[in-house]
């Protein structure tokens, strides 16, 4: 039954929209990467620069729950995780979860945990409303973000999990991942600094190797 499917509608590269395969090599070949940045003093990895292909990915998965383009962004942040690493993914915002209706930062950290091994934590939440990050310039990226997050104690009681990752789909401007490591910090402490961030991408615009605001 696949095989006739396959024969009726052949698969088209999710990237490009052109080869017969799930991802052709030629948008596979932009995966794969560790390009490695900082970012509040925490080194941030990612596995591809942003491009016309991967930006495909990214909303397929984002917008159109596509199980196949998230596990393309699960195996890319997995490359870079341990089994003893705790995953806090950057949150979604409520409205964003209500208009989709299903939750994409956790599906994504879900398929990463199943990949890997490492265990998940929900340490944020969005405690106000935030407009969309893509409309906005590089300078209201970060005032709309500033004090967006706060912290959810309430996983494990008093106890800190081990190895902190930080982890979201694409890094743009840095605001998300700076703010969500901000608000840990500030919480927990140096005892709790995430040892690492991970995004499956990252805009190349903003390298090199320092994200500031
Ligand atoms: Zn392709």
């Amino acid at each position: 039954m696949g095989e006739i499917l396959q024969l009726l509608f052949p698969e088209r590269c999710v990237g490009c929209g052109h080869a017969h395969a799930l991802l052709c090599k030629r948008c596979s070949r932009e995966w794969g990467y560790p390009i490695t940045n900082t970012i509040e003093d925490v080194p941030l990895i990612s596995s591809a620069f942003y491009s016309e292909s991967i930006s495909h990915i990214v909303l397929k998965a984002k917008e159109n729950n596509d199980r196949r383009c998230r596990r393309i962004l699960a195996n890319a942040i997995a490359s870079h995780i341990s089994e003893t690493e705790t995953l806090i993914p950057i949150p979604s915002s409520p409205s964003s979860i209500r208009r989709r209706g299903f939750d994409h930062a956790l599906l994504l950290a879900e398929e990463v945990v199943r990949l890997t091994g490492s265990s998940l934590w929900h340490g944020l939440r969005v405690n106000r409303k935030i407009q969309d990050q893509t409309k906005l310039n590089h300078s209201a990226r970060f005032a709309n973000l500033s004090g967006a997050y706060s912290f959810l104690s309430g996983n494990s009681g008093n106890e800190l999990p081990p190895n902190v990752v930080v982890i979201d789909d694409l890094v743009t401007t840095g605001a998300s991942m700076r703010e969500a490591i901000r608000v840990i910090r500030s919480e927990k402490g140096a005892e709790m600094l995430p040892i690492k961030a991970i995004s499956a991408c990252i805009a190349s615009h903003h390298l090199p190797n320092t994200i500031s605001p």
